[in-house]
């Protein structure tokens, strides 16, 4: 029924404008130099998901609403991930939370839900064969990532070997996490970024981990204390000789297999079986937000079984097996104002 023709001049250009400020803006952001805060990004993306919602005409593969990241910088040589790596879809409230939880009950019987914090770092894709890091990757469009080995062998918590301790290793392991800097390190850095004048100091620690994980020489990386925190599972072969032949069968039995190969896990992330108990879980940390030692935007909340997983499907950008909780933006952007970066 809709028709390009009947969809008013301004309309079609304003939807335009917003696809190229939104382009725009994700990748500064994802160089680690944003020039608005995370919340005006998502007014617009809200304006721009009305537009098509009243115009479905509208959206093409190529628009923000559709798409993953953002396009990849010539500095690294790219990397096509084994597994597609997708966004997340958000809540802004706990209506939209419930319309999630109602969805996905509704369509597959979900007998646990984990909950896990959603740490505002950048996402890394890390790829072990027979037990060695063989590469670690950007998400870059989701597809194709940007290849960064070098630098995140710098990070301490990212082991180079599988412990093989418990059980072997796999023989192919791609696993997902966040890279971060923990507030205080992230603060002792700005510190010495001012101090040295060898830098414009970050706005925020998600900027200084993407900036010191961008770097070109891995040795600017080394001097940043940078962590991770794995979050997910791309492709998986088990070993082929182990004996022992580990299958991952949910979320939470895989962290338990990741943890016990010396992945560096959060202590905080909790399976419940209700999602009043996951209500409970997003009141307490919006109440205890700065209790973890880095910053999080929110909570991020995933059917735990990988069957009904598989079964929930995903959108062309993201699980409908998961949703991002979105807490309320925070001093995020008198920071910006008062360092007077990238502004
Ligand atoms: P997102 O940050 O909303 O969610 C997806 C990401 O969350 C994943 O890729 C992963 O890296 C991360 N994550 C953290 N903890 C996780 C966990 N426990 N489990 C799974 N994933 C976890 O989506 P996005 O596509 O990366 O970025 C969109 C958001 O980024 C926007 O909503 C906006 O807030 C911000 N953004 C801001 C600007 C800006 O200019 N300020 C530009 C682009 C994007």
């Amino acid at each position: 029924p809709d028709n390009t023709t009947d969809i008013p001049d301004e309309v079609r250009a304003r939807h335009e404008e917003l696809c190229r400020e939104l382009d725009d803006h994700s990748y500064r952001y994802y160089l680690g130099n944003p020039i608005v805060s995370d919340a005006e990004y998502d007014t617009l993306m809200g304006e721009l998901r009305g537009i098509e919602d009243r115009h479905p005409v509208l959206i093409t593969q190529d628009s923000p609403t559709q798409k993953v990241g953002a396009p990849i910088s010539v500095d690294f040589a790219e990397v096509e991930h084994l597994v597609r790596m997708e966004s997340l879809g958000n809540a802004f409230d706990t209506d939209e939370l419930n319309a999630w939880g109602d969805r996905s009950a509704a369509e597959v019987p979900v007998g646990a839900y984990l909950c896990e914090l959603k740490i505002d770092g950048l996402a890394v894709d890390l790829v072990y064969e027979r037990g060695r890091l063989v590469r670690a990757a950007t998400r870059g469009d989701g597809r194709v990532g940007e290849d960064i080995t070098l630098n995140v062998r710098t990070i301490g918590v990212v082991p180079e070997r599988l412990n093989e301790d418990v059980r072997p290793a796999p023989e192919l392991l791609e696993v997902r996490g966040e890279v971060f800097l923990p507030v205080e390190d992230f603060e002792a850095l700005n510190k010495r970024i001012a101090e040295t004048g060898e830098h414009t100091p970050f706005a925020n620690p998600r900027n200084a981990a993407a900036g010191s994980l961008r770097q070109k020489d891995p040795r600017v990386t080394a001097t940043r204390p940078l962590s991770m925190i794995v979050h997910g599972v791309g492709a998986y072969t088990p070993a082929a000789d182990g004996g022992a032949d580990v299958a991952f069968t949910s979320q939470s039995q895989a962290y338990a297999l990741l943890g016990e190969w010396g992945l560096p896990l959060s202590d905080r992330y909790k399976v419940v079986e209700t999602m009043d108990a996951v209500r409970e879980y997003v009141a307490y940390y919006a109440a205890h937000r700065h209790e973890p030692a880095y910053e999080i935007d929110g909570i991020v909340i995933k059917v735990d079984d990988f069957a009904l997983q598989r079964r929930l499907g995903s959108t062309s950008r993201a699980p409908r097996w998961a949703i991002a909780y979105k807490y309320p933006p925070e001093e995020v952007t008198t920071r910006l104002v008062d360092i007077k970066v990238g502004v």
